[in-house]
């Protein structure tokens, strides 16, 4: 497409990012920027209250339908969280529903050839398969049959799938809680007995400090940068901690660039200087802390000194943050996903928790921790107790099953989800290969349709119906707004379907999302006043715990009068298993002990940008491939001088499981000796701009506790 001048639309968003902010970090560039409401055509038949499930802002929407066919959306200007912002992801879906290329009835695979099946048939397949590996091996069946999440459809999906296979006795399923938010998820509940954010995104007008802490608000939460705006209009500092300059920090006072994979030295400098100047809060430690003595220990080695050699900083600009965060009467501190992706991340997390705790910032109006990362809102738990068979082994986890699979000891995957999110993305897939009959459930022919013996497509959104849950422990309701097409089901029928084959009469007698919500409802206590009436009829969601009808959801802090959830009530520092809070370096990286990860001299990082979701559907999108500029990676002048190259020449970006080719580009925000690139889902796509490599597949197998590694490692550039 020309504009009228005859630049195309793509180089005539690439101009205006350099006109804007070539010599900065630009505040709107290639569909950065937060997407406001556009006007309704003039005819439709009606508007739909709907929600996006990209992320978990959870974006509602409104969808206008003509002849039973979306032709527009636009964010609902009644939320009172995005205020009718969302972002170019979820307006991509009006295009990738009405796809050309989307796939409407089950194949199953013969030999080379698809051959289209109803889904009657389909779902018996997969009943006879998963039923069969029970009779062939009857005393170590459990471990056979695994499901890999996430089911982004609704929490209904996940409610199904998991009663489905659970109650059949087989605990294998990969939440999305082993790929990236498992660490701070799992942190938050061990030290507050809660994964969730402590507290809700509006309480950030009342802090005083606000610290980002690896939250690129700007560019990966976009309809959120009001809040951190309206904050500072209201005299609130805003702390921003990222080893890079980007978007966000033109919406915060101050920056602190880190070295990556560092935060947690720092934390525990911050803390170390606290408690040896006596600028914490005791008798808030004496009453609600336990494991305080440990922390003091385990923090002393963290001088100014030595944390400045760590984390690349002058020791006056530690010594000045914690500072001022002994003199913030009420902080904040918005956890983003980049801390959680290294493998001493559930140790960061313990130290940000104890940090707040320090200077009594865990309750209370302005005070908290907001965590982009997860914190379901439980139901689940409630119903297997009702529904659960009592002899359920555990399940191994995701590494373990991928372990089997490369071992050949997995009869039958139910893929949901890209096997190009995990790390050593290649290993993954030869493990999917040796899976003897692979269950796909997407919307395209993919790279995992291509592995798969049977392709069963979903609905979109905009197609079925079900409850979200949010970041701000919100509970929206999306309505099914046009009828699916073709033989395409929504992921909570067909875990249902297989759930009532697999189980045999023992299986809950549901027919719809609402029925599925009320059962969740029924059980579980902190829900029982979200009915779908209220639900139905809410534009912003309704927040947890909402314990009875006519209670209106709960903002702010999930700990009043600081009671948490452990079992001492109070925030538990003291963890065997875990050891005293510490930081270590992250596997793999070229500061550490490993003589072999000095080969790789520079500091890998990635993130994501706002034109991609990682799991790559998008990529089948031509509104998002315009905006999108395939693999390049983002370095500092300095660190590519001796290499004879310049800006968008190609490089080839190695770690030490092997190489992709990418496109140079060079800038002054990041740090001299880092390395960035966008994390790219790669694959075969017929929108030639977002086709590309999986950057996952060069992502060493490093873990931390629960989750992943996805930065800190070493690699290198070479001349390509
Ligand atoms: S991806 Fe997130 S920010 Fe973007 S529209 Fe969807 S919910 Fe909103």
């Amino acid at each position: 497409m020309k504009n009228q001048k005859g630049i195309s639309r793509r180089n005539f968003l690439k101009a205006g990012a350099l006109a804007t902010g070539a010599l900065t970090v630009p505040s709107i560039a290639k569909g950065m920027g937060q997407v406001r409401g556009t006007s309704p055509p003039n005819r439709i038949d009606r508007e739909v209250m709907s929600c996006c499930q990209f992320c978990q802002v959870r974006c509602t929407t409104l969808v206008q339908v003509k002849d039973d066919k979306v032709v527009n959306v636009y964010g609902n200007p009644a939320n009172a969280w995005t205020k009718g912002g969302m972002c170019p992801k979820g307006q991509s879906l009006v295009e990738l529903t009405y796809s050309p290329h989307r796939l409407l009835y089950p194949l199953k695979r013969e030999g080379e050839i698809w051959k289209r099946i109803s889904y009657a048939e389909a779902v018996d397949l997969v009943a006879d398969r998963i039923l069969k590996v029970k009779e062939t091996h009857p005393d170590d069946y459990a471990h056979r049959v695994a499901l890999f999440e996430p089911l982004w459809e609704s929490h209904e999906s996940e409610i199904m799938a998991q009663l489905a296979l659970h109650m059949a006795g087989f605990p294998e399923i990969c939440s999305v809680g082993d790929t990236c938010i498992g660490n701070s998820a799992t942190a938050l509940r061990i030290c507050l007995g809660n994964p969730a954010s402590t507290t809700t995104l509006d309480e950030v007008l009342n802090a005083r400090t606000l610290v980002l802490w690896g939250a690129n608000i700007a560019e990966t939460y976009p309809p959120y940068i009001r809040w951190i705006d309206s904050a500072r209009e209201k005299g609130v500092k805003v702390i921003y901690v990222d080893p890079r300059r980007t978007p966000t920090s033109n919406h915060s006072d101050t920056q602190i660039i880190t070295r990556p994979g560092t935060d947690g030295a720092l934390i525990l400098g911050l803390i170390r200087y606290l408690i040896r100047e006596n600028l914490y809060d005791r008798d808030y430690v004496a009453r609600h802390v336990n494991g305080f003595k440990e922390l003091a220990d385990s923090a002393d080695a963290y001088t100014p000194e030595a944390v400045s050699k760590i984390c690349w900083l002058p020791p006056e600009r530690i010594i000045d943050l914690a500072k001022t965060l002994a003199k913030s009467p009420k902080t904040i501190i918005w956890m983003g996903g980049s801390i959680s992706r290294f493998t001493n991340a559930i140790q960061t997390v313990r130290a940000v928790i104890a940090l707040q705790a320090l200077t009594a910032n865990l309750s209370g109006s302005g005070k908290g921790i907001i965590n982009m990362q997860g914190g379901k809102p439980g139901g689940l738990e409630e119903l297997e107790e009702k529904f659960h068979p009592k002899d359920l082994s555990p399940g191994l986890g995701y590494r373990k099953i991928l372990y089997r699979m490369l071992h050949k000891n997995v009869d039958v995957l139910l893929l949901n989800s890209s096997y190009r999110r995990y790390p050593d993305a290649n290993r993954v897939k030869k493990g999917i290969s040796n899976v003897g009959f692979v269950v796909y459930r997407g919307f395209f022919m993919d790279e995992e349709a291509k592995l798969a013996h049977l392709v069963i497509p979903g609905t979109m959104p905009f197609e079925s119906s079900g409850a979200q849950y949010g970041a701000q422990r919100q509970i929206v309701w999306r309505n099914k707004a046009v009828p699916a097409p073709g033989e395409t089901v929504g992921d909570w029928q067909f875990y249902a379907d297989l759930g009532k084959r697999i189980n045999r009469g023992s299986f809950p007698d549901v027919h719809s999302p609402e029925d599925i919500f009320e059962l969740v409802r029924r059980n579980s206590p902190t829900w029982t006043g979200l009915t779908l009436e209220r639900l139905k009829d809410h534009p912003t969601g309704i927040s947890w715990p909402c314990p009875s009808e006519g209670h209106p959801g709960t903002l702010g802090t999930l700990f009043p009068e600081n009671r948490f959830l452990t079992p001492h009530q109070k925030v538990e520092l003291r963890t065997p298993a875990l050891g005293p809070v510490a930081w270590s370096e992250p596997e793999g990286s070229p500061y550490g002990d490993s003589e072999e990860a000095k080969n790789f001299p520079l500091i890998f990082t990635q993130g994501k940008v706002v034109q991609h979701w990682q799991h790559s559907f998008t990529q089948w999108s031509g509104y998002m491939a315009q905006f999108s500029d395939g693999n390049y990676v983002q370095v500092n002048p300095r660190t590519v001088e001796k290499l004879g190259v310049k800006e968008n020449d190609w490089v080839y970006l190695e770690t030490e499981l092997g190489k992709i080719k990418a496109r140079l580009r060079l800038s002054e925000t990041i740090l001299p000796g880092v390395v960035w690139t966008p994390s790219y889902p790669g694959g075969g796509t017929p929108e030639k701009e977002n086709a590309g490599v999986s950057i996952n597949t060069i992502i060493p197998g490093y873990w931390d506790k629960v989750s992943a590694q996805f930065n800190g490692f070493g690699c290198r550039l070479t001349k390509a």
